[in-house]
């Protein structure tokens, strides 16, 4: 019978389980590719991930030869619309363990079972899924490194090939994509399965190697880049760890620790769903927090990048410039936000949505809860990032503050990290709205408030 394969986080062909379910149903008839784009998760994508999933769906459309459906609407309705017009029986996915999508997927199935529909679920976007890896009794795990080791040992499956020879039913009345939202100042990578596949080879060719000590340093490309395309699946992460099993090494080793972050952010958030803007440690998110228009202030300044600090700064303006910011200065200007800033990690997480191409629920706010110390494995409240110190280690020439700064970019060394020292300061380059030491005794004791 014909059948239908819905493509939702996982825009590729290659190692994709749920896709070769989806032929394997249908034998000698056809499979209907579909992509239904629902305004409701889109509401909180700002334009970089949005223009990356248009081309990206742009993308897969042509490796489809044109076949992919595209609808616009709720998935509710449309999915059993268009599994009547093709007569189908079996409707193929791979889950989704968010919030969102969970409760989606839930009324999509009863609707499709109204209509004598099954919706098969094969695989997820994650190595192991949601909820597989447990305690001993059963319960999940809270911290990371004992989670590391048990979804180690649980292991994930081998990759498997693009499906062949598949009869791709016609994508007769499609709406086509929607036009890529005009962006002109922000430069985004390219999107698709090809693009994450070669950005994957690259940096096996090489940076793999000292990825280990690089990974820390923004001044140079020493990171995969790889978030946006697991974001979108135009890549799954089991392909990645396949790879990486042909690398040994400390790099290899990092890598495959990195990815299991991304998967332990998404069982916290399938066993807790409300730790997506809630604190999961209530006491510290109850800390005190600044409101009002001198909050207000503080806030834009240190979303457009003028704080002052230049790391701070040149992350802030690299998030601006190309959808993306280097992990360390994630975690410095984040720290800044909720540390010197006063403000609460939920309006620091809601913005890094909205300019990040891989903005990403489940690894974005429980990030966030890390660095807030509200999280299931928090980093201890009392660690405040001190953003020159912090810019002096890990970008000690200051190559790249001058590259996101320009008010900055005459200043050599790293004498650029502390420009008020400066026998001039550099015209332009605004003085240090606040004072971290002072900022730094007021967290602490706010903190004692919580804590008392
Ligand atoms: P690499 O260093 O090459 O890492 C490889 C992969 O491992 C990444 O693509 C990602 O999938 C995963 N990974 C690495 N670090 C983490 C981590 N700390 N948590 C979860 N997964 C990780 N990552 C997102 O994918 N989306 C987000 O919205 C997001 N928001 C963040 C917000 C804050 C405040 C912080 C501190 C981190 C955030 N991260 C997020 C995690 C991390 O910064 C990015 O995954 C990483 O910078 C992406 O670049 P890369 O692919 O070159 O990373």
């Amino acid at each position: 019978p014909n059948t239908v394969f819905w493509f939702r986080r996982d825009l590729r062909l290659t190692d994709n389980p749920a896709l070769l379910a989806a032929v394997s149903a249908a034998a000698d008839d056809g499979v209907l590719a579909l992509f239904v784009l629902d305004p409701m998760p889109l509401r909180a994508a700002g334009g970089p991930r949005v223009s990356h999933l248009v081309r990206s769906l742009r993308a897969l459309d042509e490796s489809l030869g044109g076949a992919l459906l595209i609808r616009y609407g709720d998935p509710v309705e449309e999915v059993p619309r268009v599994a009547a017009a093709i007569g189908a029986e079996e409707v193929h996915i791979a889950a989704d363990y968010g919030p969102y999508g969970r409760g989606r997927d839930q009324q999509v199935e009863k609707a499709l079972t109204g209509h004598g529909v099954t919706l098969h679920r094969t695989g997820s976007p994650y190595a192991v899924a949601p909820g597989r890896v447990r305690k001993s009794d059963d319960s999940p795990y809270r911290v990371f490194t004992p989670y590391s080791k048990a979804w180690a040992a649980h292991g994930w499956r081998a990759p498997v090939a693009a499906p062949r020879a598949v009869s791709w039913l016609p994508a007769h009345d499609s709406a086509g994509p929607p036009s890529v939202p005009d962006l002109p100042d922000v430069d985004l990578p390219d999107a698709g399965e090809d693009a994450a596949r070669e950005r994957l080879s690259a940096f096996l060719d090489g940076p793999i190697r000292d990825y280990a000590t690089e990974r820390n340093r923004p001044d140079r490309e020493g990171t995969s880049g790889l978030s946006v395309h697991l974001k979108y699946g135009e890549l799954h992460p089991r392909t990645i760890l396949a790879e990486l099993a042909r690398h040994r090494g400390v790099g290899a080793d990092t890598l495959r620790n990195e990815l299991c972050w991304r998967d332990f952010y998404a069982d916290v958030l399938f066993h807790r769903p409300e730790s997506l803007w809630e604190s999961l440690d209530a006491r510290v998110g109850g800390i005190r927090t600044d409101s009002g228009p001198r909050a207000d202030e503080r806030f834009t300044a240190w979303a457009s990048g003028h704080t002052g600090y230049p790391i701070v700064d040149a992350g802030m303006r690299q998030l601006r410039a190309i959808g993306w910011m280097h992990n360390r200065v994630r975690m410095i200007t984040a720290s800044f936000l909720v540390k010197d800033l006063h403000l609460p990690w939920q309006r620091g997480a809601a913005y890094f949505l909205d300019r990040l191409v891989d903005g990403d629920y489940a690894s974005n706010n429980h990030n966030w809860q890390w660095v807030a110390g509200t999280g299931t494995d928090a980093a201890p409240y009392v660690r405040v990032f001190n953003p020159v110190t912090q810019g002096k280690k890990f970008d000690p020439d200051g190559a790249y503050v001058r590259r996101w700064v320009p008010e900055l970019a005459g200043v050599g060394g790293g004498a650029v990290h502390e420009p008020w020292t400066l026998p001039k300061p550099p015209d332009g380059y605004p003085k240090p709205i606040v004072d971290h030491a002072a900022e730094r005794r007021e967290t602490l004791a706010r903190f004692d408030e919580v804590r008392a």
